[in-house]
């Protein structure tokens, strides 16, 4: 599947000394799909998303993301890979607390010397904020802010760079239903723009009829 958005083989994965065990033949998105992963508490899916996100290697197996065979670089080359090409939002949404939330959604900038910070990425910082209704909160600080609030600077962040791969864990876990249907429009909205993929980690069975596809996680490791 050349060009596809991410791409696993035989995949293991293990943490040292520890008994679990990550195990996924196969598994293709592609270019602008939207994917949801389900499963139960401590199956895997943030583990998952974090070794395509790069952030983990594997024991055995490939990731790819387009052309870029990413379980094969050496570190300072993935972190560089993710930054430039995939967009992150964690389950606890890991803002810096004495960044204010312009900051926050720059932060890429902010510590990659490979991503010049210039007039057009603050542009398109300030219309991500303004999507996502947040404009007038961009001088405050995560700890001025709601749990909403936080995970829209969250978003915004991790779209701020265009990536081509969106990975979103559970980024609706600490929000009332109101609040996660917005969240999710958004992040749909913005990949599609953007024509990235979309794979996000979810619990809430109402969200998963936006989505292209729908995977358990279990149900993947077991075929
Ligand atoms: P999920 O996101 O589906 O709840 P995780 O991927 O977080 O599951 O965790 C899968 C398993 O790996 C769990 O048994 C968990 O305890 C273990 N685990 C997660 N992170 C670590 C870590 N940093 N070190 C050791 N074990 C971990
Ligand atoms: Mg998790």
């Amino acid at each position: 599947m050349p060009g596809a958005a991410l791409q696993l083989r035989d995949l293991v994965f293990r943490y040292p000394g520890e008994r679990f065990a990550l195990r996924v033949a196969r598994l293709d998105v592609r270019g602008g799909e939207h994917l949801a992963i389900t499963g139960p508490s401590g199956c895997g899916k943030t583990t998952l998303l974090r070794l395509a996100g790069g952030i983990l290697v594997p024991e055995c197996g490939l990731v790819q993301s387009g052309e870029t065979l990413l379980s094969a670089l050496p570190d300072a080359a993935r972190r560089a890979f993710r930054l430039r090409h995939i967009g992150l939002v964690f389950q606890t949404f890991e803002l810096v607390p004495y960044l204010d939330a312009r900051d926050n959604i720059l932060l890429p900038y902010r510590v990659s010397r490979e991503l010049p910070l210039t007039a057009e990425v603050r542009t398109r910082a300030e219309s991500l904020a303004e999507q996502a209704g947040i404009t007038h909160l961009l001088e405050r600080s995560p700890g001025e802010i709601s749990q909403g609030e936080r995970q829209r600077i969250a978003l915004c962040r991790a779209l701020v760079t265009q990536p081509s791969l969106i990975l979103a864990d559970e980024p609706t876990g600490s929000l009332d239903p109101l609040n996660q249907q917005r969240a999710v429009a958004l992040l749909h909205d913005q990949a599609r723009q953007a024509g990235a993929a979309l794979i996000m980690v979810t619990h809430e069975p109402s969200l998963l009829s936006g989505f292209d596809r729908h995977l358990s996680l279990p149900e993947l490791q077991a075929s």
